[in-house]
């Protein structure tokens, strides 16, 4: 049993950007100690802020300065994914302004190995757990959703044959129904369907003229076990979200008209819906939780406080320019620290497991007399 399964409350990482322009006199960090202290100067020396509070310190799970990919990918990938392993949803989520490092986070820089980011590293310890388990059968199926003004695209779709989406909820947790759901047999295969998914995002965004840190990005891997020694029958899914959000920047102070202020008003709505289903769950009104108010947290549904190991890594840009979206993003996270998830196995039974258990009972039965 790993860590994360007694770890019920959403873990929240703070990975700083590298930067020569670093805010030393406004922000300081304490990795020892998981602390980011925020001095902000008063009103009449700055004139950004309209808030009382100049001082902020905040305190994290884990907080990663400096810190390369195959560490942050030891610190938030390899726990979640052996989890996954044994039967356990995880969501990943990259949350930060533009610019702060989210993509590179999730993706990485893909033309340079060592900059891979949590999305091919969780594909290459996926297939590696799995040979490491001979006694288990495994299928694994990909999925790629974008989210972009409340409409969802089809990544993997066949070109020009993306379905009608929608999100259902059935025995084993909620899922997008219309959603490709591509089987892939290897490593390759599966960064290929990244590649893929990526290339189609693209262009997506030159055909509709539109920036891709406005929409968010869910590739997910599902997995299906089988015991192959067991006669047990039972089939064990579990399902990873690698997700990538829209700029979490109030956009609204810049953009003053048609798509982009659009644009920010579909972001904003969906990161509030987002905040707001945290803020339900951390107050455990799970009652009124309100997920169905964006599709984001729609297809997250039981990702966030569910059947879900959940992990954030809050990205931010420690320059003086960004301190005012620094401080929302920590005090986002903080936030989202405060929720609690249970995760659970998954185990579905197949409808013959209890004619067959029967019949072997009765012949053993049999037997005795
Ligand atoms: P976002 O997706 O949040 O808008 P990006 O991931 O695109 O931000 O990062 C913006 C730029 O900063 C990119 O050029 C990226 O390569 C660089 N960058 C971000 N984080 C790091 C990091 N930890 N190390 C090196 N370069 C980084
Ligand atoms: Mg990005």
């Amino acid at each position: 049993m790993t860590d994360m399964m007694n770890n019920k409350h959403v873990r929240v990482v703070v990975r700083t950007r590298p930067t020569t322009r670093f805010a030393s006199q406004a922000i300081e960090i304490i990795p020892d100690k998981n602390i980011v202290n925020i001095h902000v100067p008063k009103p009449e020396d700055a004139g950004f802020i309209n808030n009382q509070q100049s001082d902020w310190s905040f305190k994290f799970d884990k907080l990663l300065h400096n810190v390369s990919q195959d560490a942050v990918y030891e610190e938030c990938g390899t726990p979640i994914v052996r989890s996954l392993l044994d039967g356990y949803n995880g969501t990943l989520l990259a949350y930060g302004q533009t610019g702060a490092g989210k993509t590179f986070t999730m993706t990485g820089a893909t033309e340079n190995y060592r900059h891979r980011g949590m999305i091919p590293r969780a594909i290459s310890q996926v297939f590696k757990e799995i040979q490491a388990r001979p006694q288990y059968a495994y299928t694994i199926r990909i999925s790629y959703l974008e989210i972009y003004n409340e409409n969802m695209i089809d990544l993997l779709a066949p070109v020009g044959q993306s379905a009608d989406m929608a999100v259902v909820e059935d025995k084993n947790g909620c899922y997008v129904k219309g959603l490709s759901q591509v089987i892939a047999t290897n490593e390759e295969e599966t960064l290929n369907l990244l590649f893929e998914g990526e290339t189609a995002r693209s262009v997506g965004d030159h055909a509709l003229n539109r920036s891709s840190s406005r929409s968010h990005t869910v590739f997910t891997i599902h997995l299906e076990s089988k015991s192959r020694v067991d006669s047990s029958d039972d089939v064990i899914f579990s399902k990873l979200n690698l997700v990538d959000l829209a700029g979490s920047e109030r956009l609204a102070k810049t953009a003053s008209s048609g798509k982009t202020l659009k644009e920010a008003m579909f972001i904003n709505k969906s990161l509030t819906f987002l905040e707001q289903v945290i803020i339900a769950l951390a107050d455990k009104k799970r009652d009124h939780v309100p997920y169905r108010q964006s599709r984001l947290t729609n297809v997250l549904r039981d990702s966030l406080g569910g059947n879900c190991n959940t992990l954030m890594i809050a990205n931010i840009w420690g320059e003086a320019d960004h301190l005012e979206e620094t401080i929302s993003t920590l005090r986002f996270a903080t936030r989202m620290s405060c929720v609690t998830n249970e995760p659970v196995v998954n185990v579905q039974y197949d409808p013959m497991t209890l004619v067959k258990k029967q019949e072997r009972e009765i012949k053993e039965l049999r037997q005795e007399l």
